[in-house]
């Protein structure tokens, strides 16, 4: 499993660092988000290292789906109903940690469409 010792979410995915984690798999960890940014706030992460999305390529496709997966598992298992998936990739798009994720968001803030 390739870590990257300086990364946040490798060292949650370690255990080196603590998270409320909702949900996990084989290659997937769902935790709760540190600073929510809507009533239900979480974050699913690839226990292996991608930087961000744009990374990927064809070796990363059973990743990304498994990611997918698990995102849509946990919030199912989590009653969310209806939420938002998010990936931030690179700094202009507002990414500051640089293992892939996905946030889900779900809550009464929702409901406005942003696109
Ligand atoms: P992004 O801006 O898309 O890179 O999102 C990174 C997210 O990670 C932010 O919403 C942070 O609040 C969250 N975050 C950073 N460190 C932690 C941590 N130790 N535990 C939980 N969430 C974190
Ligand atoms: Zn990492």
């Amino acid at each position: 499993m390739a870590m990257e010792k300086d990364c946040v979410f490798c060292r949650i995915a370690a255990g080196e660092i603590p998270a409320d984690r909702v949900y996990e798999d084989a290659d997937n960890i769902v935790f709760k988000d540190i600073k929510p940014a809507a009533p239900v706030h979480l974050l699913a992460i690839p226990r292996r290292h991608v930087a961000k999305l744009s990374d990927c390529g064809e070796g990363e496709g059973e990743l990304l789906a498994g990611l997918l997966l698990a995102a849509g598992r946990a919030a199912k298992a989590q009653r969310l109903g209806d939420f938002r998936l998010i990936v931030n990739n690179g700094i202009g798009a507002g990414q500051t940690v640089f293992h892939l994720h996905a946030h889900i968001l779900a809550g009464a803030r929702m409901s406005e469409k942003l696109l």
